[in-house]
């Protein structure tokens, strides 16, 4: 089966095509035909194409909405230049996926997208209003392009921490909010937290009921899951992807009551108040520099910038709260795994977020920490560390590709 999974943002829409079948998911045989981005849908576009194992295509050309932009990709798919082989009409493509941000209290697994269905996401724009419509014109668009008839399957980023026990995900705010309001803990990032939890267990040869591991996805994005039997039972993003962990332009955790304070010392309305947590905090905001972790760290070492060197530190030093809280919510953990750009790639973070961590048992081994970058995954820690860490490189759209074949055959997706 060809699947498309598409990644539909506000003004951007991601797609690879993976092709994969229950077989291929049994025997972990998937292969990744193409992967590419149109970026600025609703002006002229910039398209990057890169079918595997080719250079990529980078062309610019005027793309109205999503639906010509799922159309550009199709078209350039289906091409003779594109060369992927097994992909030459729109017929071709068997089914699509979408990443979709947030699916409530309703969706606990990735589904088939109904009409039904398609309401509901849509009932939970009120608590992603800059997301899901994004994903919503996605779904629509691909009903467009490739017909009603084609299944489509929605895997949602919230899904995987439904298993969160109340008092994880409750807040402690008057009940009648959560009741009436749906006021709580939802996490987000549960596709790559899922994802890296599976090949964890695939790399040790364990059962799903054996995993106990804290999970780290330190992108632009960040958040933590501590992961007990397979499931997930706390999360570090709360209602919206804003709590938590330090991220990019994202504050994470801060006193709910510097909204009101800010707000009358420097005449900011909520809305501003909040793009400004949301946006302009974070890394970027401690520096006054940049959002990327990257960047940062060269600032840091070559102009030794204070700033740089403090909004890295507090970074770890948010992380290393975390990790060390989940412990605690575990009552121990087996492994500390990494994902995400900077957790895949740096390991000067990971080193920073796990030194001094020797009273859990943690000991990293610096040879093996060093070498793994450029998405190599595998065991950093020492031979004798209590505390496994690792390093998984994520990969989302491979779990929404098998999640559609999954849902495609009506066979459980617990694995
Ligand atoms: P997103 O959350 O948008 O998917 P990524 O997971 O790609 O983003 O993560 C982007 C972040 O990863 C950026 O801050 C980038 O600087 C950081 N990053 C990528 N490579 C490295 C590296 N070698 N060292 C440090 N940070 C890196």
């Amino acid at each position: 089966m060809n699947v498309l999974v598409l990644n539909c943002g506000s003004a951007t829409v991601k797609f690879q095509i993976i092709a994969t079948d229950l077989e291929r998911i049994a025997g972990d045989t998937d292969v990744r035909l193409a992967r590419g981005v149109v970026e600025r849908v609703g002006g002229e576009a910039i398209i990057t194409f890169e079918a595997e194992g080719r250079d990529p295509r980078r062309t610019t050309a005027p793309v109205r909405d999503t639906r010509s932009a799922v159309e550009t990709v199709i078209r350039w798919a289906t091409s003779e230049s594109s060369g992927i082989e097994s992909v030459k009409a729109v017929a071709d493509i068997h089914a699509v996926g979408h990443r979709v941000v947030h699916g409530g209290e309703r969706f606990t697994h990735s589904v088939l997208i109904t009409d039904e269905v398609l309401r509901g996401i849509e009932d939970c724009i009120d608590l992603a209003p800059l997301h899901n419509p994004a994903n919503v014109r996605g779904i629509q668009a691909a009903r467009e392009v490739f017909g009603a008839g084609l299944p489509q399957v929605a895997v949602f980023d919230t899904a995987f921490h439904q298993t969160l026990p109340p008092h994880a995900y409750l807040y402690a705010l008057p009940y009648q909010w959560y009741r009436r309001h749906r006021i709580r803990r939802y996490g987000f990032h549960g596709t790559s937290h899922r994802y890296v939890a599976y090949r964890y267990r695939k790399l040790l040869g364990i059962e799903r009921a054996a995993t106990k591991v804290i999970t780290l996805h330190l992108g632009n994005g960040c958040s933590a899951a501590a992961i007990s039997a397979g499931d997930s039972v706390d999360t570090s993003m709360g209602l919206t992807p804003l709590e938590g962990l330090v991220m990019g332009t994202r504050s994470g955790d801060v006193d709910p009551a510097i909204f009101d304070y800010i707000g009358a010392k420097e005449g900011l309305t909520p809305q501003e108040v909040d793009s400004v947590l949301n946006k302009q905090s974070g890394l970027l905001g401690i520096s006054g520099l940049t959002n990327d972790m990257r960047e940062l760290l060269d600032e840091a070492r070559e102009s030794d910038d204070r700033r740089a060197r403090l909004a890295v530190e507090i970074f770890c030093y948010r992380v290393r709260k975390y990790v060390g809280a989940y412990m605690a919510a575990l009552g121990g953990a087996d492994a500390l795994v990494f994902t995400g750009g900077i957790g895949e790639n740096s390991p000067e973070i990971r080193a920073r977020v796990c030194e001094g961590q020797g009273w859990m048992g943690l000991e990293l081994d610096p040879a093996r920490n060093e070498a793994h970058t450029d998405r190599r995954e595998g065991l950093i820690s020492a031979d004798g560390s209590r505390l496994a860490v690792y390093v998984i490189p994520t990969d989302e759209e491979l779990l929404i590709a098998r999640d559609t074949v999954r849902s495609v055959h009506g066979v459980p997706q617990r694995f």
